[in-house]
């Protein structure tokens, strides 16, 4: 027997080199840091101020009086499924079988680690935009792939570009992950922009992750979803949820539509780790789907006001903003001040109280933007906007 003492004889350390790789989140920094001061006014957490319509959660709380507190199939429940195939046929006109080629999750976030889980192998690259959603690169890591990242910028309104797509394709490249329209940058890629793209993944063979959790959170455009291009659907993975469109972020609720056999790879890891999306959200889901479009619509047109005051008023006081067509952020340009995308958030925060996430937190093209969420009261962004004003007139270079 060794006499060693345990710590010496171990041979690597605690703690997985693949969690090892991962920074922690650039978000989670900023509020931290918030949650230790008072009167902030937040354009930083990226949820809906909206509380879940009432129907909606009355449908839950009837769930539980009538004891709905099972587990579910693991795909999700037989209604919620159908009602989905449904929803995404009138809205898509897309036919996914709801018994095989759709699974509820716990949000859009365990979508996304499923789908890296299910379709990577170790050194597989996966192509995204930068920036992009604080998770698709450590969901790849943690599957062990390579994500491999796109410069994206404000000339070319963030969207990444088949062209630079295509440079970055190896005999390792697995997949394209893009999410539209996209978290920081409110970017929403038009149709013939996503046909070159599409082009390239069937002819290399590559399968795309497309995370469309904010489709219907657009103004003045059209959104396209990825697997309605030709022959698309098949080597698509259609990610979305409820956490923003239907303000359900507390809920937990997302779905996957895609291949029988991604949907099954996916629904393995989903058994034995999450088992299925708890019983009254589902419930709940399916009244979202039923009868959610009329209060997505009064949601919409609010923060499309909000949008409309928070772009001008950025433009206004000399941060320059590119006009973002779809989800709930502005990323306007700081580059102005000289500060430093990280300069700025803090020194705003500690002077002023007012919290945006340094556009940094989602990928080196992040430098020199910040990202300022306004689904949150009309007064808070007129507040917000004139602190932000008297910031910038005294740092003013
Ligand atoms: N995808 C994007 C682009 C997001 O912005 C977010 C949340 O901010 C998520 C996924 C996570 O969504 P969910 O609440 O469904 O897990």
């Amino acid at each position: 027997m060794s006499t060693r003492p345990r710590s010496q004889r171990r041979k690597y350390g605690l703690t997985s080199k693949r969690v090892e790789q991962l920074s922690p989140s650039g978000i989670r920094r900023f509020f931290d840091l918030l949650a230790s001061m008072e009167e902030v006014i937040s354009l930083g957490v990226g949820e809906p101020d909206f509380v879940t319509p009432w129907h909606i959660r009355e449908a839950a709380i009837y769930s539980l009086e009538k004891g709905y507190t099972m587990y579910t199939s693991n795909l999700g429940m037989p209604e919620l499924r159908q009602e989905l195939s449904r929803y995404l046929r009138d809205n898509y006109e897309l036919g996914y079988n709801p018994d095989s080629e759709l699974l509820i999750t716990v949000g859009v976030s365990e979508g996304l680690d499923l789908a890296m889980r299910a379709i990577v192998n170790t050194g597989d690259e996966v192509i995204m935009p930068d920036p992009c959603y604080v998770s698709y690169s450590p969901c790849v890591i943690l599957a062990g792939g390579t994500p491999i990242m796109v410069p994206t910028s404000e000339e070319n309104n963030f969207e990444i570009s088949a062209a630079d797509i295509e440079a970055r394709v190896t005999s390792k490249t697995k997949a394209i992950l893009i999410g539209n329209p996209a978290n920081p940058t409110g970017a929403v890629i038009p149709k013939d922009k996503l046909l070159p793209i599409a082009d390239i993944a069937r002819r290399h063979k590559l399968l795309v992750i497309c995370d469309e959790i904010y489709a219907k959170l657009i103004y003045g455009v059209e959104h396209t979803c990825l697997a309605t291009l030709p022959e698309m659907k098949e080597s698509t993975i259609l990610l979305s949820g409820f956490s923003k469109a239907y303000a359900m972020t507390g809920w937990r609720i997302g779905y996957a539509a895609a291949s029988a056999e991604v949907i099954a790879s996916m629904t393995k890891i989903h058994q034995y780790t999450m088992m299925c999306a708890p019983i009254m959200v589902q419930v709940a889901a399916i009244e979202a789907l039923k009868s959610g479009d009329a209060s997505v619509a009064e949601m919409v047109e609010e923060y499309n006001q909000r949008r409309l005051i928070i772009v001008q008023g950025l433009n206004n006081i000399g941060l320059s903003c590119f006009e973002p067509r779809g989800a709930f952020y502005a990323f306007p340009s700081i580059k102005s001040t000289g500060m430093t995308s990280e300069e700025f958030a803090e020194n705003l925060l500690i002077e002023e109280k007012v919290a945006v996430v340094p556009g940094t937190a989602f990928g080196q093209c992040g430098e020199g933007y910040v990202r300022c969420c306004y689904a949150t009261s009309l007064a808070d962004i007129e507040e917000a906007l004139s602190r932000m004003k008297r910031f910038v007139d005294r740092h003013k270079k």
